[in-house]
């Protein structure tokens, strides 16, 4: 299969009205006259804040700054708002202050569900969740009011929408996405874009409170292999057109300032370096007229490319290069293969000009910022009641026996679960920090747990309601509501090689109440749809919640009813991605062949519509086993040649040296030996145990320095029907 596409089989967007203009032209070719090549080149390049100070800018004349998922100012991820309005003023002040032509910064931060990078803000349910609401102009009312956030904390730029269509669960970003069909991101690509940026009028720069959009990740990151983050979409040109440029010509024709390109690869062209899709198609019939900024150090994957070095993404037709720690290096050599010829000069005036343009149009050239440091708006009421109406709009009742729900406001409620009083936790990756652990409830100051607005509602309605995470209650309740889930992930962290829902606890506390006879209500947060049978099973009402965020009260709106037991609220969401039947992790997308879904796409039941649902089966059937794992080192600082062993608890080794192949992101794969692999039954689950700065695909290992000096990781697997075993690998780091 070639990687090239053919612009004559792609659909023809409309450019927006107003997105260029005579004016803004003239003015940018103007600036461009003046500008030295030094300047030209620094517009090319983004550097993260946790690798760029304000005082850097005063010399290198560096385009743009983003804060990445880690990045916070001085470091610190709970720095309260007005730090951040701080930061991003002394940004500003020393690029205003280096001599020669002033161009303003971009700064670009992942508001990807309300602005979760910072302390106070609302944070809106993550995409699976805003899809299963087929609620357009909810969307744009969340893009509204994540922009307005955004502004008031200085940042100029979000990297959303998110248009992927996941099309394996077992991909960890899936919960990024509206849903397997494409039928979703176009509906909420123009709305989400909207309501960010505002309309696009000829002439005249965004709205005070709007901020410039991207929308990635350009193009298939939802299609890779195996749901493997940043892999390969093995596929035909038509697929991409027909599934995954899902929203992305609608996201044009709003407006959309930016589009980032992939990290993943397309039948093994990654996409940062693919010409024929980030210019002759996107330029081409797609006409989109912003500028495209890579993904983070993506351009280092290229073959023949460094992270410090890489003409040919900019020459495929990269405009801005998220370069985020290795940015000098990466100017530097930028700017002297445009001196070699290696890169045209026509392609960094192109390049340059785009950026300049939606400069322009983002109002960076505005004189002032009338909404900054209006830290008000930030986790304002009127926006945690629009996280709070999304919250109840994309729950999806999967199940509803007994008359269970809704629960009768006066009832003794128990609730139960160790997640239903962690809003970190209902929150998902990508808050507060990248992977989004570590989150207190203290560290989300405008914010509900799904524990607190049960409560509320049921002491309301003359109920009472008690909190035990482990289901242990003495007086007698009517009803037990048990809250379960994943736990929270980013990325290729929540990769993972089966859909089973692992953890144990959940379960056995839902039989125990169920052996008492008390009717029982299970909400499930997950990023994706999970193999649960026996959890439905064992559970009278069950309700896939997503990753709500932090207006838990938006559950209770729901599930608890009046003090006649009438509902408040009814459910309305339905599945935007199907729902296995087993836990293998295949590919389970509506449309394709052999489609056998537990709960199909579209599924979802309501006080209105209810339905009986039989037993469901618990055979898991999965037999595949995983074959390999891919270890990536956070810090980086070990670095190849490795020597390692994996050894089970008998002291066997299972895996060599010879085993070990380089993963994407610069650690290592390790295959399993064939006798571990193949012995049936047998297959491995990866599962977090503790901190520590290393992460294996699936989660996090323990890392630690032995007394000889070793490094040794450790981790947790599962061998099926088997009591947990502990396998060790130990690692040398070689002179
Ligand atoms: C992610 C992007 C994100 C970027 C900046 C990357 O690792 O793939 O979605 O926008 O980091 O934080």
């Amino acid at each position: 299969e070639a990687a090239r596409a053919d612009p004559a089989h792609w659909p023809r967007a409309a450019s927006p009205e107003g997105f260029t203009d005579a004016a803004t032209e003239a003015f940018i070719s103007d600036l461009l006259g003046r500008m030295t090549l030094e300047e030209k080149v620094g517009q090319l390049i983004q550097a993260d804040i946790a690798s760029i100070r304000p005082e850097d800018l005063l010399t290198w004349p560096i385009g743009s700054i983003l804060a990445g998922g880690n990045s916070s100012p001085g470091g610190d991820e709970r720095a309260p708002a007005q730090a951040w309005v701080d930061l991003a003023r002394a940004f500003r002040e020393a690029n205003a202050a280096r001599s020669g032509t002033p161009i303003p910064l971009i700064y670009g931060i992942d508001a990807v569900h309300g602005h979760n990078n910072v302390v106070g803000a609302t944070i809106f349910p993550h995409n699976i969740g805003l899809g299963a609401a087929r609620d357009p102009d909810l969307i744009r009312r969340i893009g509204e009011a994540t922009s307005l956030e955004v502004a008031v904390t200085g940042a100029d730029w979000t990297f959303g929408p998110t248009l992927a269509v996941p099309r394996d669960d077992r991909w960890g970003r899936t919960y990024e996405g509206f849903g397997e069909d494409p039928e979703i991101a176009r509906s909420y690509a123009a709305p989400l874009t909207l309501g960010l940026q505002g309309p696009i009028e000829a002439g005249r720069p965004l709205q005070p409170g709007r901020i410039a959009g991207s929308a990635k990740h350009f193009l298939a990151d939802g299609g890779t292999a195996d749901g493997r983050d940043q892999g390969d979409f093995i596929g035909t040109e038509q697929e991409l057109i027909g599934i995954h440029l899902s929203g992305y010509p609608q996201a044009i024709d709003a407006g959309v300032l930016s589009v980032m390109a992939s990290f993943s690869s397309w039948n093994g062209v990654k996409h940062s370096g693919n010409h024929s899709i980030l210019t002759d198609v996107l330029r081409g019939p797609l006409g989109f007229q912003g500028f495209v900024v890579s993904d983070w150090n993506a351009h280092g994957q290229l073959p023949g490319c460094s992270n410090e070095s890489c003409p040919d993404a900019v020459n495929a037709g990269i405009d801005m290069l998220m370069a985020p720690d290795s940015w000098k290096p990466l100017y530097e050599n930028t700017l002297a293969q445009v001196r070699a010829g290696e890169i045209p000069m026509s392609r960094v005036e192109e390049a340059v000009r785009r950026i300049l343009r939606a400069k322009v149009k983002a109002g960076l050239f505005e004189p002032d910022r009338p909404l900054e440091g209006q830290l008000e708006h930030l986790g304002a009421p009127e926006h945690r009641a629009l996280a709070r109406e999304a919250v109840r709009k994309s729950l999806v009742l999967l199940k509803n026996e007994n008359g269970v729900l809704p629960v009768r406001g006066n009832a003794r409620v128990l609730v139960a679960g160790t997640a239903a009083d962690d809003i970190g936790q209902a929150s998902g990756g990508w808050t507060l920090t990248w992977q989004g652990t570590g989150n207190a409830n203290a560290h989300f100051p405008n914010a509900d747990s799904i524990w607190t607005g049960i409560s509320e509602a049921v002491s309301e309605a003359g109920g009472q309601a008690v909190l035990s995470p482990d289901g242990d209650w003495q007086t007698r309740p009517d009803v037990a509501v048990v809250v379960f889930g994943e736990t929270p992930y980013a990325e290729f962290q929540g990769d993972i090689d089966t859909l089973d829902f692992l953890p144990e606890e959940p379960l056995a506390v839902l039989r125990r109440l169920q052996a008492q006879g008390i009717p029982t209500v299970s909400v499930f947060l997950s990023g994706r749809p999970m193999w649960v049978n026996p959890e439905i099973n064992a559970s009278d009402a069950f309700v896939a919640a997503w990753l709500p965020g932090t207006e838990g009260a938006g559950i209770a709106d729901v599930l608890i009813g009046d003090s006649e037991g009438r509902p408040r609220h009814d459910f309305s969401g339905t599945l935007g991605f199907s729902w296995p039947g087993d836990a293998t992790g295949r590919p389970l997308n509506r449309g394709e062949p052999g489609y056998d879904p537990q709960f199909a796409y579209g599924y979802g039941l309501s006080y209105a519509r209810p339905a009986a649902v039989d037993q469901l089966s618990e055979e898991s059937g999965v037999a595949a086993s995983a074959s390999s794992v891919d270890m990536y080192l956070v810090d980086g600082r070990v670095t190849p040649p490795w020597s390692l062993a994996l050894e089970d608890s008998g002291g066997q080794t299972r895996v060599g040296n010879e085993r070990l192949v380089a993963s994407p992101r610069g650690g290592v794969r390790m295959t399993v030996v064939d006798d571990l692999a193949q012995e049936s039954g047998r297959r491995f689950v990866f599962s977090a145990e503790g901190g520590g700065e290393a992460l294996i695909w699936g989660g996090p290992v323990d890392l630690a320095r032995q007394a000889n000096g070793e490094m040794a990781l450790s981790f947790r697997y599962r061998v099926d029907q088997h009591p947990q075993d502990r396998l060790t690998l130990g690692l040398d780091q070689a002179t």
